[in-house]
């Protein structure tokens, strides 16, 4: 039975993988951080068979500990402070847990394994943010990195970490660029879902109109489901790499408004949509594509669920989930 470790197992992504691996057999380990976590309840309702241990990763010595517990032939560090308005306000902190947070485990991995580092695989989640002011379209895995936000820099940071691991140690490690990448699981504060929590609630008379950001704004959306099968992909190869994982296509938030309004039968939504500055960036990532070719052709990776199948399942679900709050 192969053992895994996941960093940010209480995230949208530490739930499907952490699925996926139990249903792949894993015996799953997964890193909880802080005293009074709300997100715990629902990791242990979810995933009843994985164990999850207190860890940070600040904390170089947690990170061993956890280690030695979980013995993992595979780690995926998923954990990261990982909201890009949020990274403004907080620079200091993001730079410490998404970038230097990275080495940490990659150097508590090189140090518990001892001279056996090839045993243990390393995924690192990166991320398309660190394409940034985008240097050419689409986005592939050679395309110069150009991150415009302190969470773009931090990941860029754990990116080149993790390729230097690789590299120096000669240790298995690969990154994921992975784009938007969301789920009826993606926290409110990401557009998507307060886009479907907003129409659900306006739909059931329990809301009158959302205000939002910049409208223009495109992404690469796909669907999380798919995009964690890209992860554990990676690792299952000879050689350790990195992937650009993306749909290929990009939408604004324009339509994901159209998508979403319309699944509840409105088609004028104009009238329930302000803009607030508030919600405005410092600096904007215009253009984000990815080029999934790599991918598709080493991996045999391809997305399944589309653009209007999530944004529906997602409206779906907040549908169901503000009737059962009544
Ligand atoms: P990100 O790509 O990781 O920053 O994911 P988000 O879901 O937070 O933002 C995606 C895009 O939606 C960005 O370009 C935002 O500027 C834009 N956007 C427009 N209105 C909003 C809003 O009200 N909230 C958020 N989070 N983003 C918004």
């Amino acid at each position: 039975m192969k053992r895994a470790l996941i960093t940010g197992i209480t995230g949208q992504d530490g739930m499907y993988l952490g699925e996926l691996l139990v249903s792949k057999g894993y015996e799953v380990y997964g890193l909880v951080r802080g005293q009074n976590n709300p997100k715990l309840e629902i990791v242990r309702a979810l995933l009843p068979s994985v164990k999850l241990l207190f860890g940070d990763l600040t904390d170089l010595s947690s990170l061993l500990r956890a280690l030695d517990v979980s013995r993992p032939d595979e780690i995926y560090n998923l954990g990261a402070i990982s909201f890009v308005a949020y990274s403004w306000e907080n620079a200091s902190l993001t730079t410490d847990v998404t970038g230097k947070g990275a080495l940490n485990i990659l150097e508590a991995t090189r140090l518990h394994s001892g001279d056996d580092l090839g045993r243990i695989r390393f995924y690192q989640a990166s991320s398309s943010e660190m394409f940034g002011k985008v240097q050419e379209v689409p986005q592939k895995e050679s395309t110069l990195l150009w991150p415009r936000s302190p969470y773009g820099v931090a990941k860029v940071f754990a990116h080149y970490m993790t390729i230097n691991y690789r590299e120096s140690y000669g240790m298995h490690a690969s990154s994921g660029l992975l784009f938007n990448h969301e789920s009826p699981r993606r926290g409110p504060e990401f557009v998507t879902r307060k886009v479907s929590q907003a129409v659900a609630r306006i739909a059931l008379g329990k809301q009158d109109k959302i205000v939002m950001g910049n409208l223009d704004a495109s992404r690469d959306w796909g669907f999380a489901g798919d995009y964690v099968e890209a992860m554990w992909l990676m690792l299952q190869q000879d050689q350790a790499d990195d992937y650009v994982i993306s749909t290929g296509e990009t939408h604004t938030i324009h339509e994901l408004l159209d998508v979403a309004f319309h699944h509840v039968g409105i088609d004028d939504w104009r009238p329930l949509v302000e803009q607030d500055p508030a919600f405005m960036r410092p600096a904007e990532v215009d253009l984000l594509v990815g080029d999934p070719t790599k991918a598709a052709t080493v991996l045999g990776w391809k997305p399944k669920v589309g653009f209007e199948q999530l944004v529906t399942m997602m409206v779906e679900s907040d549908l169901a989930e503000q009737k059962s709050l009544a």
